[in-house]
């Protein structure tokens, strides 16, 4: 049997055409910044790639920020709305409003920035379906809050969350300061959402929107930060001024280019793609209840990604099961994969169920561009075999 690829959460594979892409701009000799002939084309290689993104999300060019992935565009959205803002307000308590299972980029940014720099944190409650209520982002906001983030789509279980409704009570919020009040800011983690969802930041009150190429079949150590024009960030590294002074360092051209081509090519399929998926992902829930009965799908269906099911077997642990599907040529990840190998378990799991139940875990199954019904189905059977 072929290896079966089920871990697009993780990483989805590039496609061809972005491949294409990025081939004929790896070939660009001059640099970015260089005002000659060659250091024109790679310019505007990346300028057209800003364009693009830019477009996929409602959005103007000068909004996009290029940056190594989302880690690095959680770190500069959180980071560096945080910096900026404190340096605008010097004194008195601030405080950032965060749902507890945020991508460790951006956790653990703001970790640090509670550690180090006095920032508080609030946490967000989490219901067993694995979204957070908007009701509760209105009670937990303070006037002293600057910062809210939460990310559109979980990465460990796909679901959805109110991202519309966060907006709307941040913006209330904002209202009550009225002009020359404390600022607040929203920002949303969209990496899993980007490659099923619309996704369009400033319709809905997102100010800082961050994603990654890998997975939009685009390439790895490369993404972008959507700033709302006159949200105010500092830059995390500082050097020769590209980016508009927001993303220091000669830019990743290849990679950007990559990221405007799959960005390209979302834009004209993804509604397509969604029904598809979402055909898909009820074949797969179907033949599990033929094959493995006993499997448990955790989070509401109806309020995720169609792309990823976390499929938990009360027999099985999630590491155990997640191996012994790999040794079956399956590849999917038990929680997500930024957890694997830390002793610490998912975040997620921790935050909506009790410490057993959140340790035994369970495996995410997650396809995309190049799933086939077929995987799908032979997945379904080898869980039902475990
Ligand atoms: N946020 C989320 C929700 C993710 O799933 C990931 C990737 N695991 C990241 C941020 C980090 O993205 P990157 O791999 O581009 O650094």
């Amino acid at each position: 049997m072929q290896p079966i690829y089920l871990d697009y959460a993780a990483s989805a594979p590039l496609d061809r055409r972005v491949a294409d892409a990025m081939g004929n701009a790896a070939q660009l000799t001059g640099n970015p910044s260089s005002i000659h002939a060659f250091g024109r084309a790679a310019r505007e290689a990346i300028d057209l790639s800003r364009t693009r993104v830019a477009r996929l999300f409602g959005a103007e060019a000068g909004s996009v920020t290029f940056t190594s992935g989302a880690t690095e565009a959680n770190a500069l959205a959180v980071a560096g709305a945080w910096h900026a803002i404190r340096r605008a307000c010097p004194q008195g308590a601030l405080r950032i409003l965060v749902s507890p299972f945020e991508h460790a980029s951006a956790w653990e940014t703001v970790q640090r920035l509670s550690k180090d720099e006095g920032a508080i944190v609030d946490v967000l409650p989490v219901g067993r379906d694995g979204v957070i209520r908007a009701e509760d982002v209105v009670a937990a906001l303070t006037p002293e809050t600057v910062i809210v983030s939460v990310m559109w789509a979980n990465n460990v279980i796909g679901t959805l969350q109110p991202i519309a409704e966060i907006g709307r009570a941040v913006a209330v919020e904002r209202g009550k300061r009225g002009v020359g009040g404390l600022p607040i800011v929203f920002h949303a983690d969209a990496v899993q959402a980007v490659a099923t969802q619309e996704v369009l930041p400033f319709a809905v009150g997102v100010d800082l929107l961050t994603f990654s190429g890998h997975k939009i079949c685009g390439p790895k150590g490369v993404g972008a930060l959507i700033r709302r024009v006159g949200v105010a960030v500092e830059p995390v590294i500082v050097g020769g001024g590209q980016e508009a002074g927001l993303r220091h360092g000669t830019e990743n051209v290849a990679a950007i280019v990559g990221l405007g081509a799959a960005a390209e090519i979302l834009a004209a399929e993804r509604v397509s793609e969604r029904q598809r998926f979402s055909e898909m992902r009820a074949a797969f829930m179907k033949a599990l209840r033929a094959c493995a009965p006993r499997a448990e799908i955790v989070g509401d269906p109806e309020r995720s990604v169609p792309t990823t099911v976390f499929v938990r077997l009360p027999s099985r642990g999630g590491d155990h099961l997640m191996l012994t599907l790999d040794v079956a040529g399956i590849a999917v990840s038990a929680g997500s994969a930024c957890d694997a190998g830390s002793r610490r378990g998912s975040r997620t799991l921790a935050a909506m169920f009790d410490g057993q139940r959140a340790m035994h875990g369970g495996v995410r199954v997650s396809f995309g561009r190049f799933t086939t019904f077929s995987e799908l189905e032979e997945c379904a059977k080898a869980i039902g075999k475990r």
